[in-house]
């Protein structure tokens, strides 16, 4: 069997719905088309939003639908202690410090003119360890632990996409554990670690996450993992313009299997490719070519 994979990572925090369907069907093409296995990750990180019924729900819509995957299907709620050590090999490289900002400390902190919102300031980066003391136990009596961040040595990380060719973004020192009350892995971290695990060489994905990428693919190289290949597809977004979700209407794979048999909605998801008139996921393989894939957001409807 080959030894290169894509995969497929779902939040389990609900049903699927035609958006996510439609990236997991690209990415399953991809892979079945170029000779990879197919992985299938939950992705459970978030143990606020995640259930396991959720998690069994969409492992039994995608068969619905028809997806197959290879080998075992990898939880992230089983991977804490992987991402533990990823942390600790950079804690001993000197890569890792505490911060005790709150979101509003960095909302309020000044910042370079053309910082992109959101990134951080590096208020806590070079703290005395004095400093560190005071404000550790001080977020200590709140009941509250410091976020861990990567001390980034690079101010941007450019990396590849199928798609968007070049793509180039700042990379700021990133969260890897979030503090607070119930501290919690970064997903930046989590993905990196687990692709890496995975081996997978090929990461298919909602263009959401294109912004994220170079942070994911700079931390990679810091953990001494290959690069994937990148293709992040256009979202199913509803008029207005935003990510799809359940609120607008009936979108969910069972809630359309109400209405229409399986082949109905294979239909519809091959006709969101540009192959209108196809209703088996084998004939989608047949015809399925990358170039052909629509580089525009689809508008739901
Ligand atoms: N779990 C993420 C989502 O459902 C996908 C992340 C990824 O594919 O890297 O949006």
């Amino acid at each position: 069997m080959t030894e290169h994979a894509g995969r497929y990572a779902p939040s389990p925090s609900g049903d699927l719905h035609f958006g996510n369907l439609r990236t997991g069907l690209i990415a399953w093409l991809f892979a079945r088309t170029t000779d990879r296995r197919f992985l299938l990750r939950v992705e459970d990180i978030d143990t606020q939003r995640s259930t396991i019924d959720s998690a069994h729900r969409q492992i039994d819509d995608l068969l619905t639908l028809g997806l197959t995957f290879d080998g075992d299907i990898l939880y992230q709620s089983d991977r804490f202690p992987a991402y533990q050590r990823a942390l600790d090999m950079l804690t001993a490289r000197g890569l890792v410090y505490e911060c005790y900002c709150s979101r509003k400390d960095i909302q309020d902190s000044p910042r370079a003119p053309h910082a992109p919102a959101g990134a951080y300031p590096g208020t806590c980066r070079d703290l005395t360890e004095g400093e560190r003391e005071a404000r550790r136990e001080a977020l200590a009596a709140e009941g509250r632990t410091p976020a861990l961040r990567l001390r980034a040595d690079v101010a941007e990380f450019t990396i590849h996409d199928r798609y968007h060719g070049a793509y180039t973004t700042e990379v700021d020192d990133f969260v890897l554990r979030r503090g607070g009350q119930d501290p919690d892995w970064a997903y930046n971290l989590a993905v990196v670690v687990d692709d890496g695990f995975q081996g997978i060489d090929q990461v298919v994905r909602g263009e959401d996450l294109l912004p994220s990428t170079p942070r994911q693919a700079y931390l990679a190289t810091l953990l001494g993992i290959e690069l994937p290949e990148y293709v992040h597809v256009p979202l199913v977004v509803n008029e207005q313009g935003q990510r799809l979700a359940k609120r607008d209407g009936a979108v969910t794979l069972r809630e359309m299997l109400l209405d229409d048999p399986v082949f109905k909605v294979v239909e519809k998801l091959a006709a969101s490719l540009g192959y209108p008139g196809v209703n088996t996921l084998h004939k989608l393989l047949e015809v399925f070519d990358p170039e052909d894939l629509p580089r525009e957001p689809l508008v739901w409807r």
